[in-house]
């Protein structure tokens, strides 16, 4: 795990150079940058898709796969690039399309099938995050649920609620939205800690539980955490399953993903 963990760190520094020494960097660059050095480990599997104009529902910018001999665990990603301007924050996180707000059809679509709906925040951190490691004073990505932002503690989508006015003086702050996140390393480099007690994929979620337990009161099904899977779907199989992705690979399931691109972190020799 620590190899992967300093690979994580290092590649989240970048991001931090990236977003300090170039403020207009469109986070789309930074997410290609980011999901394309992921997918050079070896165990992992990337797919992004072609842009498509129709049919795409949510917008999801992808979806995060994790799977062990004994469960897959699924997230659903937003990613956005923080401003210094908290009301520029709150546009950017209120984005509505004609299938209405973003977050909330993450929200949706993440209950439908089962995952976890994430943001991934893009900021040259070095602030107060939820980490009990310290770690984030030099990343560039942060990772929060978006229950933690519609619901509590910063109740965004009340304001989504109020009138045009309320929602012309709302205000996200970059500091309140880090300090209910975490640096995307602590993904990689905190859990291990307990992994010994839990295969990798719960060992995963009962840290992502422990840092934002919102998760267990927003799952359909109570004896079903949000997330976890007994095996991980078709589309994951195939994709585990493939020295090389099939051509046929998009016409046949980028519909279903409904994301720009499918990541799989594949733990089952572990
Ligand atoms: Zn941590």
């Amino acid at each position: 795990m620590m190899p992967v963990c300093r690979y994580v760190a290092r590649l989240s520094y970048h991001l931090y150079q990236w977003e300090l020494q170039q403020p207009n960097v469109g986070e789309e660059s930074l997410t290609d940058f980011l999901l394309w050095q992921i997918s050079q480990l070896p165990f992992v599997k990337y797919r992004k898709f072609s842009k498509r104009e129709e049919g795409q529902q949510t917008g999801a910018d992808w979806e995060w796969w994790f799977v062990d001999r004994y469960h897959a665990l699924g997230l659903r990603v937003q990613a956005k690039r923080l401003r210094q301007n908290g009301k520029e924050n709150f546009r950017l996180l209120a984005h509505k399309t004609r299938h209405g707000y973003q977050i909330e059809m993450l929200i949706n679509s993440s209950k439908k099938k089962n995952l976890l709906p994430f943001y991934v925040f893009y900021w040259p951190g070095t602030m107060k995050v939820r980490c009990r490691l310290n770690r984030g004073r030099e990343e560039g990505a942060f990772l929060t649920t978006a229950f933690d932002i519609c619901y509590s503690p910063v109740r965004m989508c009340d304001f989504l609620r109020g009138n045009a006015r309320q929602k012309e003086q709302a205000s996200l702050n970059s500091g309140d939205l880090l300090s209910i996140s975490n640096p995307l390393s602590c993904l990689f480099c905190c859990p291990a800690v307990e992994a010994r007690l839990y295969t990798p994929t719960t060992a995963l979620f009962e840290f992502i539980r422990m840092y934002w337990p919102i998760i267990d009161d927003y799952r359909e099904n109570p004896d079903q955490p949000l997330g976890l899977h007994e095996r991980p779907p078709r589309y994951i199989q195939v994709l585990l399953d493939s020295e090389r992705i099939p051509d046929w690979f998009d016409s046949e399931y980028q519909r279903i993903i409904d994301a720009k691109a499918v990541l799989v972190y594949d733990m089952r020799e572990w």
